[in-house]
């Protein structure tokens, strides 16, 4: 996107404000979809959780994707934004027995990561068929955070647990219609990802019925210049042809399930922000955002690197600074920072802002949450109004009689 549209979408809408590129969004889906041209049947679910703006949604339905959701809200989000019941997977994580029953009444694929609700679900629902979620001990990404393949998370069905896996499917006689692993949120390495791959193909083996095994999701972006990211094309050939070989050997053509939520999103995202206040210190130069980590906690959270562009003086010299935000705690953006020569009042725009940005806001420090704005074919629509008061108050229940003012005291003389 062009600098001076951003600009002129923080004047119209406000800011802080979220912008989305409708064009990035759909060339991503395309790569992906392209990288994967030699499998049959390729299926990516968009993972709701990324971006849950119902245009975002019917953009993707739009495009030919189903969803992955992980909870029964975003369930009930894609199906108010047109997905059939088929096309979305719902693949929680601790949820309870009744939500996963609640899922699968509405008719959405289930996707189960443990023994117990496996065991449950299948005595009461033997006739549902179900996906299960395997984790192959695998490291993907180097930040444990974000890794939830190894022997640690509280992901997934271990792979040592297989023989009880058969004993629960055999004893309920259900059906299991797909095999599933996400194993992180970075996959640096092709051949990990392959190697995790193996394990999920033995792994089916042991199903006559499957339909589809999902590979999950991991695909790196760049968020700054000289970053790795997944090597789509290379991983396409690669799987995609390993798939292949798998579907002659199981005797039936399967789908290859994809849930990627950050590549689809995550560099069509530009979060916009002014700088209220430049603050020389003893020891550096602050830049303070009107935002925080109420609105973009990546950085605080992850240590997540996003780039920082001053779009109101890219021509201008450049300077270190760190930029901050308005909350009254510590909650820095980025520390020593290149950045053009910044004054108050200018418009920063924090590139990669798509992915886990809006969907993780809060009202810390009763504040609003910001805008969302959809650039598309040339024109800013909004898609999110800025909250208002109205909005912080709406739940709170105002005990209006049971505490009164203390009274001054009267003093007589
Ligand atoms: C979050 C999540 C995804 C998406 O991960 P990205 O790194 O954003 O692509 C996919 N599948 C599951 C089960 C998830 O929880």
């Amino acid at each position: 996107m062009k600098h001076n549209d951003l600009l002129k979408i923080a004047k119209t809408y406000g800011d802080p404000v979220y912008v989305y590129d409708s064009e990035k969004i759909i060339s991503q889906y395309k790569r992906l979809t392209n990288a994967f041209k030699n499998v049959n049947q390729l299926r990516l679910n968009y993972a709701v959780k990324a971006l849950s703006n119902i245009n975002i949604l019917k953009l993707m339905n739009s495009l030919g994707s189903g969803l992955d959701t992980v909870s029964i809200q975003e369930v009930k989000l894609g199906l108010l934004a047109g997905y059939k019941p088929e096309s979305i997977i719902f693949t929680p994580n601790g949820v309870s027995l009744e939500e996963i029953e609640e899922a699968a009444a509405l008719g959405v694929n289930i996707n189960i990561d443990n023994l117990s609700i496996l065991e449950q679900f299948g005595g009461k629902h033997p006739d549902i068929p179900v996906c299960i979620r395997i984790n192959p001990h695998v490291m993907a990404g180097g930040n444990s955070n974000i890794s939830v393949g190894h022997i640690d998370s509280k992901f997934g069905i271990s792979i040592h647990q297989i023989p009880h896996l058969l004993r629960i499917v055999e004893l309920t006689k259900m059906n299991i219609n797909g095999i599933h692993m996400h194993t992180g949120s970075d996959i640096l390495d092709i051949d990990v990802f392959l190697y995790a791959s193996e394990i999920l193909f033995e792994t089916a083996k042991n199903f006559k019925n499957l339909e589809f095994i999902d590979f999950g999701s991991g695909f790196k972006v760049p968020y700054k210049t000289g970053d790795i990211e997944t090597n789509i094309e290379e991983l396409g050939k690669k799987l995609g042809s390993r798939f292949t070989a798998f579907c002659k050997e199981y005797g039936r053509d399967l789908t290859l399930a994809f849930e990627p939520g950050k590549f689809l999103v995550s560099e069509a995202g530009h979060f916009l922000a002014k700088v209220n206040v430049v603050k020389q210190t003893t020891s550096t130069v602050f830049a303070s955002v009107d935002s925080g980590f109420n609105h973009l906690i990546r950085p605080m959270l992850y240590g997540a690197s996003h780039e920082i562009v001053n779009i109101s003086n890219t021509g201008g010299k450049e300077r270190y600074y760190s930029v901050v935000g308005y909350i009254c705690e510590t909650d820095t953006f980025a520390s020593n920072r290149r950045i053009n020569e910044i004054a108050e009042g200018d418009i920063l725009c924090f590139k990669n802002a798509g992915a886990y940005c809006f969907t993780m806001a809060s009202n810390y420090n009763s504040r609003f949450r910001p805008a969302e704005v959809l650039w598309h074919e040339g024109r800013a629509i909004l898609i999110r109004e800025r909250e208002t008061f109205d909005d912080l108050i709406r739940n709170q229940v105002d005990l209006k009689d049971l505490f009164v003012p203390k009274k001054e005291k009267v003093h007589q003389d």
